[in-house]
């Protein structure tokens, strides 16, 4: 049977509600029609679940999807049952006849989608049977799963090696959001994929805003950033049980509908605090890591971590669990130096030597994250290999704050010679202890307050220090060695510093400028008429004993708060409203839109032409981009372009490129440091005599001598003094 593209697209609207495939779904979905293998690597709410099922409603016959968690998988043939898709689940807590009914209907072909759990498919009764069923293809969610030094490890799913040798003649589709390589290819060696389409979604999650917050009393932080959800849902990550239970009551005693969540609970209670949260009965879920994977809720607006998590990784499985409906959310990460020793103390028993030098090292790289003064998604991206194309992301806290770069020697220089002076045999507490005069039983044990930098820096707080400490270390200007008691010691770039003057310079920036926040965030719907319908939705969700986000999504909600569909054809052309919703569901929105309307008839036109951001706003960046910013601080250091490159893993082009941004800007003294002058004087006569201000004439008329960045760099200054005289 072949399928075409407009079949496809209407089985898509007509299921789905869905006018347009995201980011590689159609490539998916076309390899599993044409009974490929795929392997495919998606970002939560990258819409993974799309891919297995548009193929199951258009193929004749059943796709098997293997689904780690039973406690998922009801909520899962819900929403699929909602859209009109014949699906069900066999796992443990069926009763027999339960599971004899299933089974009946699947060899009837009356299934489109039957979801099973690892355990049940590991079963030789189950096992054997699976020549008998009509099943056209395999599709097994969370593949890492089946990596046994993933984070996620489940014995059951070493079983799935064993659907390719029973299911020899139909395609395999696995899926994950899980990006390293390693287990990426793990992954397909164990489920043994044959020659697999391979796709690999991009991990920026755009609608993500992120976000680092000094933490200073963790509590009533939290609180205050909750309170600017009203009535919206959230997550709130804490390391250990206590603080779970402290953050849970404290919120509760401070009004917010929250409940607990960590593995010291019983099943029972964990389940129930669960399902309320993922029926919008409570807001917030404070949790440990042990919350996770169980959460296909796609209407959380936030998630707010309270201590700092293990890994890079970690931070964007767990921040990720927000916005999966695609709408703006936020993510939030209070960070305190004083975690840090907390986590080297329980990374220090670690046995493996291996191991624990992992652990420290992935420590180090989310301590960056949160101290570092450069784009959050940047950072993120680069963690998995990604780079990002804007200068300015447009959606994290540091590109939206104004910036400036700042001299820094004099502090370096304080700091780094009490380094010195005190044998580089101590950590970043007592250094900083040492520069602001603290009186301390370690100084005075030590003599330290002899020291001629002892005091030198009273002028600043702790947190300063702490803050210039950071900085040049990232700069590679000190060193911190590993293991659980880190001293400081000097590199040579530091003696530069301090015996020849060589100038330190940071990029500081100012607060957030609320104004761009909230344009970046800005939720452009009828917020009044949003809650109405929002209301329907819970009734209709109670009633169904099923999650809200599985009757509608957020996401549909608010195109109908922006667009006031009043009749089924427009209705229709909301994205997540399909045809059998329509029929169910659609009067009953219907109805409140229209009452809405005649009530306050100016809020249509007050919305029309609005769409849906697609990708967040820039803000209109004051001065020059962050990213010019930086390399104009290790311009300002000295540094060659290609230096700068290599330090900022950019191309030498596109650092290039920032040269020519600070040119226009005037920031640039001399153009002498980046071409030498016989070249300069080459290539400005060049261009005069080929009378053209395009470069490949030039550089083609050099025989490549002069490359194109040098030939630009010369253009851009010569039309600046132009411009200037
Ligand atoms: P994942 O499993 O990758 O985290 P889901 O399959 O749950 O993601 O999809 C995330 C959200 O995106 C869901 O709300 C889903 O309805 C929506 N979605 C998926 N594909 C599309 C599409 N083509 N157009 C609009 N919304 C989509
Ligand atoms: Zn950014």
């Amino acid at each position: 049977m072949s399928m075409s593209k407009v079949q496809l697209k209407n089985a898509m609207e007509r299921y789905f509600g869905f006018h347009e495939f995201r980011p590689g779904q159609e490539a998916i979905v076309d390899a599993i029609l044409a009974k490929k293998d795929v392997f495919a690597v998606m970002p939560t709410g990258g819409g993974k679940s799309l891919c297995y099922q548009l193929p199951a409603c258009v193929l004749d016959g059943t796709c098997m999807v293997i689904s780690p968690l039973i406690a998922l998988m009801k909520d899962q043939v819900d929403a699929a049952v909602e859209n009109g898709i014949r699906a069900a689940f066999i796992n443990s807590t069926q009763s027999e006849r339960e599971r004899a009914a299933v089974q009946a209907k699947l060899v009837n072909r009356e299934l489109d989608l039957l979801y099973v759990s690892p355990e049940r498919f590991a079963q030789e009764q189950f096992k054997a049977s699976l020549q008998h069923y009509p099943f056209t293809f395999v599709a097994i969610d969370e593949a890492h799963c089946i990596c046994e030094w993933g984070h996620d490890f489940r014995p059951d799913y070493l079983n799935l090696s064993e659907i390719v040798k029973l299911l020899p003649n139909i395609p395999v589709a696995a899926f994950t959001a899980t990006a390293t390589d390693a287990i990426q290819q793990d992954i397909i060696k164990r489920i043994g994929l044959r020659n697999p389409f391979l796709h690999r979604g991009s991990f920026n999650r755009k609608n993500l805003f992120y976000e680092v917050i000094d933490k200073v009393d963790d509590n009533e932080q939290i609180l205050e950033h909750i309170k600017r959800f009203p009535d919206e849902s959230g997550v709130v990550y804490r390391t250990t049980r206590a603080a779970v239970e402290e953050t849970a009551s404290f919120l509760c005693v401070n009004g917010i509908k929250a409940l607990p969540y960590h593995a010291g609970l019983d099943d029972r209670v964990r389940e129930q605090n669960q399902d309320a949260f993922s029926k919008d009965q409570v807001n917030v879920i404070v949790a440990t890591i042990a919350f996770g994977m169980g959460i296909d809720k796609s209407n959380v607006r936030f998630v707010i971590h309270g201590d700092l998590p293990k890994t890079m990784e970690n931070y964007y499985q767990e921040s990720g669990r927000a916005g999966r409906d695609g709408e703006a959310a936020k993510c939030i990460l209070l960070y305190s130096r004083g975690d840090i020793p907390k986590m080297t103390y329980f990374i220090d028993k670690i046995e493996s030597d291996v191991v624990k030098r992992q652990a420290y090292r992935s420590l180090d790289k989310m301590a960056a994250y949160a101290s570092v003064q450069s784009c959050r998604r940047k950072a993120i991206l680069a963690h998995f290999g990604e780079a990002l194309p804007e200068e300015n992301c447009g959606s994290c806290d540091v590109c939206l704050s104004d910036r400036e770069v700042v001299d820094i020697t004099r502090d370096a220089q304080i700091i780094l010679s009490a380094i010195a002076r005190s044998g580089e045999r101590f950590g970043m507490v007592h250094v900083v202890d040492i520069v602001t005069g603290a009186d301390t039983k370690q100084i005075r044990a030590q003599g330290h307050e002899k020291l001629k930098t002892y005091g030198a820096g009273n002028n600043k707080s702790k947190k300063e220090w702490y803050d210039i400490v950071d900085a040049l270390k990232m700069k590679g200007i000190v060193r911190q060695t590993e293991g659980q008691y880190p001293v400081l010691i000097l590199t040579d770039d530091a003696k530069e510093v301090l015996f020849k003057g060589k100038k330190v310079t940071v990029v500081k920036r100012s607060v957030i400028q609320p104004q761009r926040v909230a344009a970046s965030q800005q939720e452009l719907y009828d917020t009044a008429l949003f809650e109405r319908l929002r209301s329907v939705r819970r009734a209709i969700a109670t009633d169904a004993n099923v999650p809200p986000f599985v009757i509608f999504a957020d996401s549909t909600l608010h195109d109908m708060a922006r667009k006031f569909p009043q009749n089924h054809t427009q209705l229709l052309g909301i994205t997540g409203v399909g045809s059998v919703k329509l029929e169910r569901y659609g009067d009953r929105f219907i109805d409140v839109i229209v009452t809405y309307v005649q009530e306050f008839p100016d809020s249509v036109e007050r919305f029309k032409g609005i769409t849906r951001p697609v990708s967040v706003k820039k803000p209109k960046s004051a001065g020059v981009s962050p990213t010019v910013l930086e390399t104009f601080m290790f311009i300002q250091d000295g540094l060659s372009i290609n230096e700068i490159a290599e330090r900022r893993a950019l191309a030498s082009s596109t650092i290039t490129e920032h040269i020519v941004t600070l040119i226009q800007q005037d920031k640039i003294d001399s153009i002498d440091p980046f071409v030498e002058k016989s070249k300069y004087e080459r290539i400005g006569k060049l261009f005069t005599n080929l009378e053209t201000s395009a470069l490949k004439p030039l550089v083609e008329a050099t025989s490549g001598e002069v490359s194109y960045d040098e030939a630009r760099l010369v253009r851009a200054w010569i039309s600046k003094k132009q411009s200037l005289a």
